[in-house]
């Protein structure tokens, strides 16, 4: 992970490459931030710029064979602790490392919710436990194996029991070369004997300028869409891409029930659907187009055979399954994707949109029930 890679958070980036630049490295560090701020993802830059072989201005290189095994984060030297659910087969954190791993290559910004989910373990009591500290002073003991800096990353020291105390020593006096960094939300959470061992470097709360442009950069919200979800998430990043992946469900719910509508030609629904989307406010109605618009693209792909080129969302990608499978075909699938395309275009340029959901809601019947597709049709809507 490069800094390039991270949201925000310029001021820190600027006050870790001093640190390098100045030589004045602390060996215990403690990030901390509330959650969704991006501090796991600034350690793991943080100490891949560190270990680069070729650094470069502002970031580490990305192309060194440290770095290239930094960013799959295989590194030999590059050590992570991380709550875990104890089990027969998870003594120790690194017994569940296949899937911490595939979390971070997936998206480096989670937080315990999600972690918990990705391992199934919902109800289960997590924590960093004792076989775990003890691993960690043995794997730290080791000589390092190629890079010059170890280094351990410990995600949410809060979850150490008082059997964290036994590490203790080694943060005090580590081995020659050995960097820790705690990456903690709560302060009052982690042990005083811990806390005072390390230098603690405040990340603070990302701000709503910045994941706003994130959302209109990364997921092609809409402007006022993303001030609405930057303001709910207030600082959070995560919080904030959950709020775009519900709206998603939503539109896809929504989209996948006018479809079906439009097959059974059921025409009074169809009424209804066409007074609620008129009630939704010009940039919903246009996210909710847009949503349909890229649905119906990977359907065609579906129906083109090139499945492997599908980026849907699983519960979305059983929906175009079906519908690709006993509903729509290609022809369809164009007709009624240039019907939205018109839709938006209007709905930008202040057209009514009463007359035009219902519009479009009667050329779905036409192009899914009747198999007839509109001709070069000239429509008004003012
Ligand atoms: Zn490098």
């Amino acid at each position: 992970m490069q800094f390039k890679d991270i949201i925000g958070q310029e001021e820190v980036k600027e006050q870790l490459l001093q640190t390098v630049a100045e030589n004045r490295v602390s060996h215990a560090q403690l990030f901390l931030s509330s959650e969704g701020s991006g501090a796991l993802p600034l350690a793991i830059a943080y100490a891949q710029y560190i270990n680069c072989l070729d650094k470069r201005t502002g970031d580490s290189c990305g192309e060194c064979s440290s770095c290239r095994k930094y960013e799959r984060y295989i590194h030999p030297d590059l050590h992570f602790s991380y709550p875990f659910f104890a089990s027969k087969d998870a003594r120790v954190a690194v017994d569940v490392l296949d899937e911490w791993r595939s979390m971070l290559m997936n998206d480096p910004y989670f937080d315990m919710d999600i972690w918990r989910s990705n391992l199934n373990a919902e109800n289960k009591q997590a924590n960093i436990n004792i076989a775990e500290c003890h691993d960690i002073i043995k794997k730290l003991s080791f000589k390092a194996f190629e890079a010059e800096t170890k280094v351990l990353i410990m995600w949410l020291p809060e979850y150490l029991d008082k059997e964290g105390n036994s590490l203790l020593k080694i943060i005090e006096e580590p081995p020659k070369n050995t960097l820790f960094i705690l990456v903690a939300n709560n302060q009052e959470q982690i042990l005083s004997t811990l806390l005072s061992r390390t230098q603690i470097v405040k990340i603070p709360k990302l701000s709503d300028a910045t994941i706003e442009g994130y959302l209109v950069e990364r997921h092609g919200l809409g402007e006022q869409q993303a001030t609405e979800c930057s303001f709910l998430a207030d600082g959070n990043l995560i919080e904030a891409k959950q709020l775009v992946a519900n709206t998603h469900n939503e539109h896809a719910d929504k989209f996948s029930e006018w479809l079906r509508m439009g097959y059974g030609n059921r025409v009074l629904d169809l009424t209804a659907f066409t007074d609620l989307a008129a009630g939704w406010g010009r940039e919903n109605q246009k996210n909710f187009l847009k949503y349909g618009i890229n649905f119906l693209r990977e359907c065609s792909l579906l129906l083109s055979g090139a499945e492997t080129l599908v980026k849907l969302p699983g519960r979305s990608l059983d929906t175009a399954k079906k519908l690709s499978a006993h509903v729509l075909d290609l022809g369809m699938a164009e007709a009624i994707i240039h019907e939205l395309e018109r839709a938006h275009y209007h709905i930008e340029r202040n057209a009514n949109p009463k007359i035009l959901f219902l519009d479009v809601s009667l050329q779905l019947v036409k192009i899914i029930k009747f198999k007839t597709f509109p001709q070069g049709t000239q429509h008004i809507y003012n």
